[in-house]
């Protein structure tokens, strides 16, 4: 089997699914109970919480968990819209963000918020100087993403916090899900941001569990209502093995990021100069600045491409049409279509996303495929 489909979720490592089944087993305490199986739980909850906030360079009281990263972005970005409801109700996101930064926007829409989707260019990046234009006094929320899911691109995150800190009241919000352990912490660490979403699950940590940053400072309002946990903006009672599995998990993350990640490129170098000898194939994740090492998102000109990840799955490999998410809903690509894709192109895109697991055999063996699948649409064309 070849596993190409990391973008979507990872396999859970064999340790974390042990630190995961001691915690459930010897630290099943509830965290917020006196005696002393909730204080032993507890303890565990907060040396994660800890752990976490130093692998990231963060305080561990700007550490929040969450169960992924669809409840860290409603989270952050409705929390911030109705804390800040007074000040403004004007968001700036942009149009390539994943699900659940877009459809929060338009929940906000229908309460009256203004939300501008800014336009990206043919690879997929938005435009430093569009963010500018839409900046008004009023605006509350920027929110976009480190890396896209769909096609890879790595949005301008350093040269918008730069242009925010002429507008130090403009919470800044980025979506780090996919960009986690990629080695591009450079590019969307900056301290001008205020909020950060991220989900155990793309990280080889089980289902259901992510945490948030929240600068110290910074405020927003909790969505879940209940005993208070969390500081009493987070409420629900903590998910304590998959906490303490996820801090194992981004320890093993950051091992030899750097390297991972050269490895990633040296994988995605193969596979895209590879498809651009193919005819008939366009290729969005281009080898240069402004993409991850991980996504690489094509087509075969003509055949459509839940066809394309099926041929594969004959054959033991797994990818995906442009993201798990919009796929079995028979969405378009939402990211190729902001990008101004012509429709008989999208429809043929198909994602390959890989980890730090994946190897150079893999990638012969997957190009071997490529090549036999290419060659049958050729000729059926
Ligand atoms: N943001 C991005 C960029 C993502 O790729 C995903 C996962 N597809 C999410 C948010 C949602 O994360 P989760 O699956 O943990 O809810």
């Amino acid at each position: 089997m070849i596993y190409f489909d990391n973008s979507a979720t990872t396999k859970i490592e064999d340790s974390v699914l042990k630190t995961y089944n001691v915690a459930s087993q010897e630290y099943f305490g509830n965290p917020s109970s006196l005696h002393k199986l909730g204080l032993k739980a507890f303890e565990l909850v907060e040396t994660s919480r800890k752990k976490i906030a130093q692998l990231m360079g963060f305080k561990p009281h700007e550490v929040f968990f969450t169960s992924g990263g669809t409840e860290g972005n409603n989270w952050i970005i409705k929390g911030t819209a109705f804390k800040k409801r007074e000040f403004g109700k004007r968001i700036i996101t942009s149009s390539v963000e994943h699900p659940s930064v877009i459809n929060s926007m338009r929940q906000l829409e229908q309460l009256g918020y203004d939300v501008t989707y800014l336009p990206v260019d043919k690879d997929g990046h938005v435009s430093v100087e569009d963010l500018k234009n839409a900046l008004r006094d009023d605006t509350i929320l920027v929110s976009i993403m480190a890396v896209n899911n769909e096609i890879g691109s790595i949005e301008p995150i350093k040269e918008i916090a730069k242009v925010l800190k002429d507008y130090p009241s403009v919470s800044f919000h980025v979506d780090g899900t996919q960009a986690i352990g990629k080695g591009l912490e450079d590019q969307f660490i900056d301290p001008r941001v205020d909020f950060y979403t991220f989900s155990g699950h793309k990280f080889h940590a089980p289902r259901g569990i992510g945490f948030i940053y929240m600068k110290e400072g910074k405020q927003i309002e909790p969505l879940m209502a209940g005993g208070g946990q969390e500081k009493g903006l987070r409420s629900g009672t903590e998910n304590t093995p998959a906490i303490a599995a996820m801090a194992r998990a981004l320890r093993l993350l950051k091992e030899n990021e750097a390297k991972k990640s050269a490895e990633m490129m040296k994988l995605k170098t193969m596979l895209v100069e590879h498809l651009n000898t193919l005819d008939n194939v366009h290729v969005f994740s281009k080898l240069a600045d402004g993409f991850a090492p991980h996504i690489i998102c094509f087509t075969i000109d003509g055949v459509r491409g839940e066809t394309i990840v099926h041929t594969f799955e004959d054959r033991d490999i797994f990818i995906s049409t442009t993201s798990a998410c919009s796929s079995k809903k028979g969405l378009e690509s939402s990211t190729l279509k902001a990008m101004n894709t012509q429709e008989s192109i999208a429809t043929s895109a198909v994602r390959v996303s890989l980890d730090e697991n994946n190897t150079e055999a893999e990638m012969k063996e997957f190009i071997k495929n490529l090549d036999e699948i290419h060659d049958h649409f050729q000729i059926l064309n």
